[in-house]
């Protein structure tokens, strides 16, 4: 598959800050530098999420700590078998085992695991992509997310609609450049 759907409609780091991307961005009370593991990305509660390839659902958990209720997308990118982790949702329609297509909607997200009361702009799903299911400590088992997009939507609105990610399914370097939406 020559390119990847956004997880989202609108994709935009929460809050347009470093530590809601992906690294060792995060500062801990006495100043040291802790992980995340993937992006953060500003979504109400039940907003969709899109299957961003073709491929097939690895796992669906339903954990109430952590992740939350999470799903796993097993696919092949540039030559890799890869994972998207969707994290702190609220619904499904997917079961483990479930084939699915690039720009299918596949989970609402929630603030389920430790999301959980998180209102407003702070309403978010995190995505992560993993090169093997379990992931691992820290960053291990994972890419940045913007390896594989070009760049982290922070301070950017990335925008990418239900329909052009259905329209281009399947399709070779014909993807549509996003919109960069900046707010003025
Ligand atoms: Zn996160």
């Amino acid at each position: 598959m020559g390119f990847l759907a956004w997880p989202l409609e609108s994709n935009r780091i929460r809050r347009d800050v470093t530590n809601n991307t992906f690294g060792t961005v995060r500062t801990n009370a006495d100043g040291t530098k802790r992980d995340h593991q993937g992006w953060d990305l500003v979504a109400t509660k039940l907003t969709a999420c899109y299957a961003i390839a073709d491929g097939v659902i690895e796992k669906l958990s339903t954990g109430s700590q952590g992740h939350g209720k999470y799903l796993l997308l097993k696919f092949s990118f540039q030559g890799r078998t890869l994972f998207a982790q969707y994290s702190h949702l609220s619904l499904t329609n997917v079961s483990e085992g479930t084939r699915v297509t690039q720009g299918e909607v596949i989970a609402y997200t929630g603030t389920s695991g430790n999301a959980s009361g998180m209102t407003g702009e702070d309403q978010h799903l995190h995505f992560e992509i993993r090169t093997n299911p379990k992931g691992g400590q820290g960053l291990g088992g994972r890419v940045d997310p913007a390896t594989l997009y070009g760049r982290a939507p922070r301070g950017v609105a990335i925008l990418e609609s239900h329909g052009q990610k259905l329209l281009l399914s399947g399709s070779t370097g014909l993807k549509m450049n996003a919109a960069d939406m900046r707010r003025w």
